[in-house]
């Protein structure tokens, strides 16, 4: 039997996303976090890679938005710039000029595999509807920097999780993530939000035969102790411990109870298994009155 949320959620997200009445409750949000977390919600290290400054910008309570800087030039790309007075702030902290804004979640698919090339960083939109069905992630390109590539993957994929399928489908959200997959194990991944240490407790309840998911939660624990960043993992560990990358897994179906039957192919099996997951994420984020409404 399909499950499906009850529609609030949706409801709730189309009000924040479409809505005047969205905007001032963001521009509430924006105020309130400013006051209540000066500094940001957790401490971010930049990443220096041969030519490339990636900085982590902890926005709201659990968001990151990035700030990409070809060192050369000193053009920056900013990636969801929700709060922009803090993108500003770090842009003249850095000396870097914003040249070009990328955001995640509202687009049609007319950018899919476009190329967006400022100074030396080359990035590719990937269109990956399921969380919004706009919703595109972003991919640097590595190889001129001598380094593995960088997955800005926005609200589809978190270190463990996934977005919440607020516009999408099952079928359409497994479609997305297979883009994910597809990408080098190597692939460094910058996600939208700091939701690891709930999403490996969830990762555990679910399987908790996965050594992976306890070795990365002891790490994730102790970093979150001290109110460091968790980005960024690879693509490859994500495989090892993140259930919503992992609806091929023998060992995550028998984890769920749930078997293929001999009707079903293999993508509609996956869509089911990631339907169980996202139900019961769903009931483990209700019970324990979980407050935010959106991009989970
Ligand atoms: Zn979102």
């Amino acid at each position: 039997m399909a499950r499906t949320e009850k529609p609030l959620f949706r409801i709730a997200y189309s009000l924040y996303t479409k809505t005047r009445l969205g905007y001032i409750f963001h521009k509430k949000q924006l105020k309130r976090t400013r006051e209540h977390y000066p500094t940001g919600h957790s401490i971010v290290c930049p990443m220096n890679i041969n030519g490339v400054k990636i900085l982590p910008v902890p926005i709201l309570s659990d968001n990151y938005s990035y700030l990409v800087i070809d060192v050369a030039s000193n053009f920056a790309v900013a990636i969801d710039p929700a709060d922009p007075e803090i993108i500003q702030a770090c842009l003249e902290e850095e000396g870097a000029t914003l040249e070009a804004i990328l955001t995640t979640h509202k687009h049609c698919p007319i950018l899919d595999k476009q190329t967006i090339e400022v100074g030396n960083l080359r990035f590719q939109a990937l269109f990956t509807p399921g969380h919004t069905v706009g919703h595109m992630i972003y991919v640097l390109d590595g190889e001129p920097h001598n380094s593995p590539n960088c997955l800005f993957s926005g609200d589809l994929v978190f270190l463990s999780g996934c977005g919440r399928i607020f516009e999408g489908s099952s079928s359409l959200m497994l479609s997305s993530l297979d883009v994910v997959s597809s990408l080098g194990d190597e692939t460094l991944l910058w996600p939208g939000h700091e939701y690891a240490q709930d999403n490996l407790m969830f990762a555990a309840s679910v399987e908790p035969n996965n050594p992976a998911i306890f070795t990365k939660l002891e790490w994730v624990l102790r970093q979150r102790h001290q109110n460091h960043c968790t980005c960024p993992s690879t693509i490859g560990e994500e495989k090892e411990y993140n259930p919503f990358l992992r609806t091929h897994s023998s060992s995550l179906h028998d984890a769920l109870g749930i078997e293929r039957q001999p009707s079903e192919d293999s993508t509609s099996f996956r869509s089911r298994v990631l339907e169980e997951i996202t139900w019961n994420k769903h009931i483990c984020l209700n019970s324990r009155g979980f407050p935010k409404i959106y991009c989970i």
